[in-house]
């Protein structure tokens, strides 16, 4: 394959091993967020590309779900080296259209390719059991079998290695796919359709489609030919595909929105915890949902540790993900930058007071500054909805009950984090915790071998590690009698 990233870039969609446009000849705009200009264009698929692609992959699936594991294993460790062998241009094509760093985006390709690896070799770990009969003449088996046609909707701010976590598993377990990537990133999400191809994944077993969500995401939830839905995003988006999967009574994973707390105990090593609210907050601008939300400090360390952090955040670098250096790009979209405001406003209206950033940056695209704001309090609107942006609120508390209790105040269960060099406090209150993932003394803990998703409205099912195949497998108990 070429080392441009335009040879990634396919203004098409990917149907049943066949690159074509939509029926309609509609295209929609695909911009780049650091200057706002259009880099390209891609299909507005509907429900009729959508019902065509399950099809296939309905076809597909009769014949790939009777490959060998070894066989999917194989395909799946080639899929894995071609991206590390075209991770530069992948990257670029992520940053260009979704604004993140070159460093950032080079590392989540990295990212992909070491989930898909990851699937790779569990894809042979598909065990199932033997269960002691309770008949004499009778033995009792239980095997793992794909489900079937996994529907797949994932958002812009992980473009490549949100479908990482979604093909890799589905293609270890003889599952196949239609994958729907979002509207604003979607060339990296219609990569994977070159990558499987060119990895010899057959006609039909990934198929990538771009256009109307509502419409794609309808056909996916309503098709009976459908047996799984896997969504990236948000939660109010995610009971809406709940509530449409529920018709057919599909299996369902979400991961679902946060409200990430951090809490920064007096005993805590202070710079390492200034050094893990940066990179929790700051990563992709703010655009994760593992992103810290809340910071919560204890009184006796709350100074120093607003003033080092406000140094922290004035000292990242701002510009175009292509610049030498730059650790913030800008953020999505305009209503990004409307979205993140609203915050400011709200939280100084009701007393907070910035104390580092608070404005869009006067230049193209769509930049904010990295903003800290302190004197945050619970009835600010930060306290209980996703920022999605590079603003970090800082709250103060006495105590470590008070602590967790505001930690947990929220319908979000996803990420968390807390700093402390108290042992017994350190289990404590990861015990007390309400949350799937818990980083402590550490802000950025994601891994393809530790398992990732919410607890409460922040989802259903994991992803990654080896609880991460369990959703796209069904459960057989085969009873054999007369022995
Ligand atoms: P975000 O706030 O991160 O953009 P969304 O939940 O809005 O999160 O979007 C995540 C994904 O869900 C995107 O691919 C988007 O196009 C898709 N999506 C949005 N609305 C719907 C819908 N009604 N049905 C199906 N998919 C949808």
């Amino acid at each position: 394959m070429s080392t441009s990233w335009a040879q990634f870039k396919r203004e098409e969609i990917f149907i049943d091993g066949t690159w074509r446009k939509a029926d309609s000849g509609r295209m929609i705009d695909v911009f780049d967020p650091a200057s706002g200009e259009v880099i390209g264009q891609v299909p507005e698929a509907g429900a009729d590309e959508t019902r065509a692609a399950i099809e296939a992959a309905a076809r597909a699936f009769e014949t790939y779900r009777k490959t060998t594991a070894e066989e999917r294993a194989a395909m799946l460790r080639k899929l894995a080296s071609l991206i590390e062998d075209n991770k530069e241009p992948l990257a670029q094509l992520l940053t260009k259209e979704q604004g993140k760093s070159l460093t950032e985006s080079r590392g989540e390709v990295a990212m992909s390719a070491k989930y898909i690896l990851w699937f790779a070799e569990e894809a042979r770990r598909v065990y199932g059991d033997t269960i002691p009969s309770p008949w004499a003449d009778r033995r009792l088996m239980v095997t793992k079998e794909a489900v079937g046609v996994v529907g797949a909707i994932t958002p812009w701010n992980f473009p490549s290695s949100m479908l990482a976590r979604k093909i890799g598993p589905a293609l270890a377990t003889g599952c196949t796919i239609v994958c729907k990537p979002a509207t604003q990133t979607p060339f990296s999400g219609l990569a994977w359709g070159l990558l499987c191809a060119e990895a010899g994944f057959p006609a039909g077993t990934v198929n990538i489609l771009t256009g109307s969500a509502s419409k794609i995401g309808g056909e996916l939830t309503s098709h009976p030919d459908v047996a799984k839905i896997t969504f990236t995003g948000s939660t109010e988006v995610g009971r809406i595909l709940l509530a449409q999967a529920a018709t057919t009574v599909k299996k369902v994973s979400m991961e679902l929105g946060g409200n990430a707390p951090f809490l920064v105990f007096d005993d805590a090593d202070i710079d390492r915890a200034v050094a893990g609210a940066i990179a929790s907050k700051f990563r992709n601008s703010g655009q994760t949902c593992v992103c810290s939300n809340r910071i919560y400090v204890q009184a006796g360390i709350h100074d120093a540790f607003v003033e080092k952090l406000a140094i922290a955040a004035a000292g990242l670098k701002l510009g175009s993900g292509f610049e030498d250096g730059v650790e913030q790009g800008p953020l999505i979209d305009e209503k990004a930058i409307e979205g993140v405001g609203s915050f400011v406003e709200d939280a100084v209206s009701k007393g907070g007071k910035i104390v580092q950033g608070g404005k869009r940056v006067q230049r193209d695209g769509f930049f904010y500054e990295p903003t800290v704001i302190v004197n945050a309090s619970s009835d600010m609107r930060f306290a209980r909805e996703e920022i999605f942006g590079p603003v970090a609120p800082v709250f103060r508390f006495e105590t470590e009950e008070e602590a967790i209790a505001l930690a947990n105040d929220t319908e979000y269960g996803l990420a968390c984090y807390f700093y402390t060099r108290d042992l017994g406090r350190a289990f404590r209150v990861s015990e007390e915790l309400r949350y799937g993932i818990v980083g402590v003394n550490e802000g950025v803990v994601t891994t393809e071998v530790a398992p990732f998703g919410g607890f409460k409205q922040s989802g259903v099912g994991r992803e990654g590690s080896k609880y991460g195949l369990d959703d796209y497998l069904e459960t057989k108990y085969v009873c054999i009698g007369g022995i």
